[in-house]
């Protein structure tokens, strides 16, 4: 668990002599940072508290693989005193946007997190954030790169990641827990996208879908004849579905292999105001808890 903390040791206060320099810091608009997807946005909202604003690009709803930015996107980003992406190549759509907001630096939140490959296409899975065990390399990303933009801040950044880490923690050894309720020839994922990779690494699950990614989506008659043979011949339990994707494909996988959805899952967004999944946290444990009771019934 120490590991995951942001070492206090490492924290040099700036501030010293300044005051209550962090005061006047927040009175002016503050540290203007802008992120891809709803799911960066909890995350910087986190470690940014009230040193600045946060806005994000991709709507709660649509998935953030194959996004057409608006204009406003453009706003939020050339405004910004930094744009934080996901990287592993889920924001296929960056390089239409970034060539028209000037010279906003482009921060990969996922560096330092071992790619996960596709199966049977070249390049990475984008979904780390998928794992609470790996989530902590996100915040770690936020806070480092935000106090070199605002030494000022660093204080108030490294005590706000460290407050979280903690809480992101506490999710890992819960996930822990509730999946190891889970039958072996029962830890079997299986949704449109086969998006849970990195999760099936951390808590030793295997995955499926549909299709590998949302951006390479098709659904096609073969697509699901494979995974409805694959339902089949691991006599996998029960089915899911995400909250930002058409489900009639996973509906013809039930119906083809007489296995239920048992629920909605969230993966590339957060929910909506009063699905109980408005924030990474909560989306995760509704995650768990929905998997763990469908895959032990
Ligand atoms: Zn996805």
């Amino acid at each position: 668990m120490k590991k995951w903390l942001v070492s206090a040791g490492a924290c040099v206060l700036v501030l010293a002599g300044c005051g209550d320099g962090s005061e006047q810091e927040t009175e002016n608009e503050g540290m203007q940072v802008t992120v891809s997807f709803s799911i960066l946005a909890d995350f910087a909202e986190q470690v940014v508290g009230d040193r600045g604003t946060v806005e994000y690009l991709v709507p709660i709803g649509e998935e953030p693989h194959e996004y057409e930015p608006v204009p406003s996107d453009f706003q939020k980003v050339s405004d910004a005193d930094v744009f934080y992406v996901n990287g592993l190549d889920l924001e296929e759509w960056l390089s239409g946007l970034v060539q028209n907001v000037g010279d906003v630096p482009i921060v990969e939140l996922t560096e330092g997190i071992e790619p996960v490959p596709l199966e049977g296409e070249d390049g990475a899975d984008p979904h780390a954030w998928l794992s609470p065990e790996l989530a902590h390399v996100y915040i770690e990303n936020l806070v480092e790169d935000l106090v070199e933009r605002d030494p000022e801040g660093e204080e108030e950044y490294r005590e706000n990641a460290d407050a979280y880490l903690e809480e992101l923690e506490e999710l890992h050894e819960w996930t822990v827990e509730e999946t190891d309720q889970v039958q072996e020839e029962n830890r079997y994922i299986v949704m449109s996208e086969n998006a849970f990779k990195y999760f099936g690494r951390s808590y030793n699950f295997e995955t499926d879908g549909v299709w590998e990614i949302n951006s390479h989506e098709e659904g096609t008659p073969g697509q699901i004849n494979r995974l409805v043979d694959l339902v089949e011949e691991q006599q996998i339990p029960a089915l899911f579905v995400e909250s930002t994707i058409d489900q009639r494909y996973m509906e013809t996988v039930s119906d083809n292999s007489g296995v239920e959805i048992y629920g909605e899952v969230y993966t590339d967004a957060l929910g909506t105001e009063g699905s109980g999944a408005e924030t990474y946290i909560d989306m995760m444990r509704h995650n768990v808890e929905t998997i763990v009771s469908g895959l032990t019934q």
